[in-house]
């Protein structure tokens, strides 16, 4: 699947990722119809996080179904 993923402050990049895999019995995958990026995304971008490495898929506001 492709992934905004963050490559380190003010760098971003639009690329393949794996597929997502049921790790635990309350996981759920959902098949997404629209995402964006949020304010905490742009934290990130920006640097503010520094806890948040390089290889982080971003966007976490969603809507779809499971
Ligand atoms: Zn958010």
């Amino acid at each position: 699947m492709k992934a905004l993923v963050y490559q380190g402050p003010g760098k971003k990049d639009w690329m393949e990722v794996p597929d997502p895999v049921i790790q635990q019995p309350t996981d759920v995958i959902v098949k997404m119809i629209a995402t964006t990026i949020c304010g905490t995304d742009l934290h990130i971008l920006k640097g503010d996080l520094p806890e948040v490495e390089v290889g982080r898929i971003l966007g976490h506001e969603g809507v779809g179904t499971v």
